[in-house]
């Protein structure tokens, strides 16, 4: 083979890639040839087709994948200054309070905590003047369910970028560009992978001018997702909906069985009618997810879950076709104060359980073993 017979090959690329069922994998860090990509650390075409389709089921215009959940998120919160004042759910990822309390508020940015179920706490809170406002809806780990359409529409009035982690229900069950958020974020390390194999982030928007913004922090960060990082969310992502369909269907089994056992206090999925936000949640989304937490009589049977069992891991995560048990208030949740742990009502009781898709009759026999120890 000569030199030339193989930039030929090389030169093929370009059909190849569009011909290619499962888009190639682009382990380049720079191109040549002066065309739409020029170094990794900007675009990537792997990274693009992700970012293409993600921008699709959220029904964006633009889509930006970074290389952790967490890292969107900070590039969200890379597009405020000094002096602006957020918004943000009281019942919050501990990642993103740690963000807000450890980083941001060294730098002039006032965040004030609001109970996002509350139309008229996020509604006082705006009026005393918010720059951006950001909830997830469900919340982790108590599935509370935010009015997005009326926190939305008090954004659109006042100016405040409205921004959803939207990573609990995925874009096969919400769509919160549709429901007046300026911003979606996911941890794709959950439902959008779904393969407990990495670690990525989405954010979505149909405004140019955040977009904008957002690729311009991408790039000076440095913070984009891998080529082979995005190949396998996109290769997660064919598989979403099946996903979904199953990990609520073992979701609401479990809330329902849950119910039914002497040692479980209180079950959390707002699937179930009694859960203060179903019928919010069944008008703004599809479906209700799979996670689902639930608090024990006493902290003893706490304790003796978070051993684990066969299927049921003991592990921090979500979204992934395992079963993961975790203790928020040792992992998920460990940065957030005692105080404001009590107030969301995190305590040595609480469990969350992310239902995997294993057969629900396996999942059953799972728990019921652990809760006898
Ligand atoms: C996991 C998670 C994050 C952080 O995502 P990483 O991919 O772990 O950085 C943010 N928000 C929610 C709701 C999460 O569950």
């Amino acid at each position: 083979m000569t030199e030339k017979d193989t930039l030929s090959i090389l030169g093929d690329g370009d059909c190849l890639y569009e011909a290619s069922v499962s888009p190639p994998i682009f382990q380049t860090s720079t191109f040549g040839g002066g065309g739409e990509y020029s170094y990794t650390r900007l675009s990537n075409p792997t990274r693009r087709a992700l970012e293409k389709e993600t921008a699709k089921l959220e029904g964006g215009k633009h889509a930006f994948a970074f290389s952790s959940g967490l890292a969107a998120i900070n590039s969200v919160f890379s597009l405020l200054k000094k002096g602006n004042r957020v918004v943000v759910s009281d019942d919050l990822y501990g990642g993103t309070y740690r963000l807000i309390t450890k980083i941001y508020q060294n730098y002039g940015i006032e965040f004030v905590f609001a109970d996002m179920s509350s139309a008229q706490a996020v509604k006082t809170e705006i009026e005393k003047g918010a720059d951006m406002v950001f909830a997830e809806s469900p919340t982790n780990p108590m599935m509370k369910i935010a009015p997005l359409r009326e926190i939305g529409e008090m954004c659109k009035q006042t100016g405040a970028v409205f921004v959803v982690d939207n990573t609990f229900l995925s874009p096969y069950f919400q769509n919160p560009l549709a429901l007046g958020a300026d911003i979606t974020i996911h941890s794709a390390t959950k439902f959008l992978s779904g393969h407990h194999d990495t670690v990525a982030g989405i954010a979505v928007t149909n405004r140019d001018d955040i977009a904008e913004a957002l690729g311009m922090i991408s790039m000076t960060l440095g913070n984009a997702l891998s080529p082979f990082e995005s190949w396998l969310v996109l290769r997660g992502i064919r598989t979403l909906p099946l996903r979904m369909q199953k990990h609520q269907q073992n979701a609401f089994a479990l809330a329902e069985y849950l119910k039914t056992l002497p040692q479980i206090d209180k079950v959390y999925y707002p699937g179930l009618p009694e859960h203060s936000g179903h019928e919010l949640c069944k008008s703004q989304s599809s479906g209700f997810g799979g996670v689902v937490s639930f608090t024990v009589k006493d902290a003893g049977t706490a304790k003796r879950l978070i051993k684990g069992g066969k299927i049921i891991k003991f592990a921090e995560s979500l979204g992934g076709f395992c079963s993961l048990i975790t203790y928020p208030l040792t992992q998920t949740h460990a940065s957030i104060p005692e105080e404001m742990r009590q107030k969301i009502g995190i305590t040595d009781r609480l469990l969350r359980l992310s239902v995997g898709l294993e057969d629900f009759a396996d999942i059953k026999a799972d728990i019921t073993k652990m809760l006898e120890g």
